[in-house]
């Protein structure tokens, strides 16, 4: 898929320096819910520096993970997390193709809106998988780019 996007006003675009498949899945963690806005997050396990931003951003920190957004819409592009080293996790409803996507794993589950059904093929956690289970969910689409 072509890693090209941007956010909400346009200011900020973003498009791939390398061919990348993203590994898409959704997080419904309270955290996700607050600040998505929504029912939950759709995030795309990226290795840093998959693609190049332009346009005004803003740096944030919160807790121990680095933000990136548009300095004009504030749109969040993509963070960087401890528990995903040397991955950017990119905000995958930014992307233009965003009509394709199909999350491959679904976790903190606990907290799922009940109004929403999952597919029963996709792989779910209550709450964080470990990092091998989640390696080898995503890995059909990211190629074992997330394995250690
Ligand atoms: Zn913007
Ligand atoms: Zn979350």
């Amino acid at each position: 898929m072509k890693i090209q996007g941007g956010c909400r006003c346009g200011a900020v675009s973003y498009h791939a320096t390398r061919d990348a498949e993203p590994a898409v899945y959704a997080c419904h963690c309270l955290y996700c819910q607050a600040w998505s806005g929504s029912s939950f997050a759709l995030h795309a396990l990226l290795p840093e520096g998959a693609f190049t931003l332009e346009g005004p951003i803003e740096a944030y920190s919160v807790d121990s993970g680095h933000h990136r957004a548009c300095a004009v819409c504030h749109t969040r592009i993509y963070n960087t997390t401890p528990a995903a080293p040397g991955m950017w996790v990119l905000r995958a409803g930014t992307l233009v193709q965003r009509a394709h996507l199909n999350p491959v794993a679904h976790i903190w589950v606990r907290h799922k809106q009940p109004w929403l059904a999952l597919p029963s093929e996709a792989p779910t956690w209550d709450e964080n998988p470990t990092p091998e289970a989640f390696a080898a969910a995503l890995a059909p689409a990211s190629a074992a780019q997330v394995a250690p």
